[in-house]
């Protein structure tokens, strides 16, 4: 039997709602959620995530200020603008979009940011307060990713969760919110031996690698849940997960799409970390 398909979509959606809820209830308070968003450069995958963000903020209701940076900026200036952005009172929420052109330290600029505007969650300190699980902002894809299973219907506790990405913005930070909710936590990366024996273990699998179709439904447990995080562009342009959708929905109990599954989310819990910012 095919899996279930689980629309981050519709999920996205609903959880957008329930922010333009509090959105106004901050705004009869006379608290006008912002986020200020800086992107650098003319990575054209980056112009794409930074206006879809933007515009998420427009459905939400919260005011968003976009600062387009040409690709010569120094790490100065960079650094300028956000210590500008850490004091000015109408933004609550700061993203810097990554990658940044290669002469740009992407650390020094993420330390310079305000923890408490940190609405990536890429700052040490919220890094930090994740891993010791006390966390002030959850990081935007791994939170997706948790909620796209809880929505879903599945509980992660005491299952076999195998996360495929070990990286800083996903694979980490997406092990430490499965072992969070009580999961049994495998990480696999590009020295794991038998991916595939790991892989088949697993009662819910979250890849994040960056590689088309490395995951193939002879790798997935009969039911399992898999998510896919990765996004890739194939030769003839269109959009491609990790997964080899074809083949593992013939075998997982429900899996994410490609577009429409984790992409979707990772925007919706951003919003959801600004609103968090200005509440707070
Ligand atoms: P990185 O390149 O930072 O990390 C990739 C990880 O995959 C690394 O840990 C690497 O291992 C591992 N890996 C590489 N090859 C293999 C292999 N053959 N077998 C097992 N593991 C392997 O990528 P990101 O984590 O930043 O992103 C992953 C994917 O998710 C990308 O496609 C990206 O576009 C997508 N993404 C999607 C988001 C969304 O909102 N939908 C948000 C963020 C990312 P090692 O550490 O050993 O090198």
């Amino acid at each position: 039997m095919a899996a279930k398909i689980i629309d981050g979509k519709q999920i996205a959606s609903k959880i957008k709602n329930e922010l333009k809820n509090e959105v106004d209830q901050l705004k009869l308070k006379g608290i006008f959620p912002g986020l200020a968003v800086v992107i650098v450069g003319n990575n054209p995958a980056s112009r794409v995530y930074v206006n879809a963000k933007k515009k998420a903020c427009e459905e939400i209701g919260i005011y968003s200020e976009e600062y387009a940076l040409p690709e010569e900026t120094t790490q100065q200036e960079l650094l300028d603008l956000v210590r500008t952005l850490n004091k000015k009172k109408e933004v609550h929420g700061i993203l810097v979009q990554l990658p940044l052109p290669k002469h740009l330290n992407e650390e020094e600029v993420i330390n310079t940011i305000n923890p408490n505007k940190d609405v990536d969650a890429f700052h040490p300190v919220n890094v930090g307060r994740i891993i010791l699980g006390n966390p002030v902002f959850l990081p935007c894809t791994p939170a997706g990713v948790m909620e796209l299973i809880k929505q879903s219907g599945f509980d992660v506790e005491g299952k076999e969760c195998v996360v495929v990405g070990r990286s800083n913005i996903v694979g980490k930070p997406q092990s430490i919110l499965l072992l969070e909710q009580h999961g049994t936590v495998t990480i696999c990366h590009s020295r794991t031996r038998n991916l595939k024996d790991v892989c088949r273990r697993a009662d819910i699998l979250v890849v994040a690698v960056g590689k088309p179709h490395i995951i193939t439904g002879d790798m997935i447990k009969p039911g399992a849940v898999v998510i896919d995080v990765g996004v890739n562009r194939l030769e003839n342009k269109k959009l491609a997960g990790d997964v080899d959708f074809d083949s593992a929905v013939e075998v997982a109990g429900a899996i994410t799409p490609v577009p429409g599954g984790v992409g979707p989310m990772t925007i919706a819990m951003l919003m959801k970390n600004t609103v968090k910012a200005a509440q707070q």
